[in-house]
């Protein structure tokens, strides 16, 4: 059961080196990354606090963040699929997207309201992501049942409906990462806000898993251990400054 950030005993947080974060509704607030999440990240850092981006977003803007941001350096984008390393050729994680299928799939569910592609999908190669548009999780749960039907999975965030035809798995991508960081998966902290950030909260896996305060709304098959008290990015700051007031003392 999820639990309070704040009884998180100390201890737990003592040996994170990594932190794997989603950035939609958990670093953002309206849509932006804040200031307060920057300078967070820059104190973090200071500590020794290595942070990788895993999106849903595309790998165009993957990348882009990876290169400006201010201690980032590699990405995952596309739920998993893509890994970003800016002057690198893009690295596919997944088997190649059979395209057409999963258009003729997303036309053929959708029945009388179309799923409207999404705007990035010039960058994506990893899945098809199309537009929430409003439709509200019981909705997009009736699409996935239909996508199963059909053998495709359809996985969802606060913004996009994604559909692939591999299981998509941001905690499986996090896992090779961390393997090429040399740094063991209970030295890997997650941090997420929506369905498409279950693989970062599949038990076992990592050394602490963390939602943002809007998972209460939400039914998930795998729940992150902890829960921060604040939404978005005031919740993603709550975490980082957890860990670092560990680090100090
Ligand atoms: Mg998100």
């Amino acid at each position: 059961m999820t639990q309070p950030l704040a009884l998180l005993p100390p201890p737990h947080l003592a040996a994170i080196r990594m932190l794997a974060t989603d950035i939609d509704g958990t670093m953002t607030v309206d849509g932006r990354i804040s200031l307060d999440v920057l300078q967070t990240w820059h104190a973090a850092a200071a500590l020794g606090l290595r942070v990788l981006l895993v999106t849903g977003r595309s790998a165009g803007e993957a990348l882009g963040l990876a290169r400006y941001l201010p201690h980032a350096s590699w990405a995952i984008a596309e739920n998993g699929a893509r890994l970003l390393i800016p002057d690198h050729a893009p690295e596919l994680l997944v088997p190649p997207r059979p395209t057409e299928h999963l258009l003729d799939v997303a036309q053929q569910i959708a029945g009388d309201k179309p799923l409207r592609p999404t705007a990035d999908a010039f960058a994506r190669l990893g899945d098809l992501a199309f537009e929430r548009d409003g439709r509200t999780d019981a909705e997009v749960l009736a699409l996935q049942h239909a996508a199963a039907r059909e053998g495709v999975n359809l996985i969802w965030s606060s913004v996009h409906i994604h559909l692939s035809a591999h299981q998509p798995d941001k905690g499986a991508a996090v896992l090779r990462i961390a393997e090429r960081w040399g740094i063991a998966p209970q030295a890997v902290a997650t941090i997420g806000d929506s369905h498409n950030d279950e693989g970062l909260w599949q038990p076992q896996r990592f050394g602490v898993t963390v939602g943002t305060a809007e998972i209460a709304k939400l039914t998930l098959r795998h729940a992150p251990e902890w829960q921060t008290a604040a939404p978005g990015g005031a919740g993603w700051v709550e975490l980082l400054q957890a860990w670092m007031n560990v680090q100090k003392n």
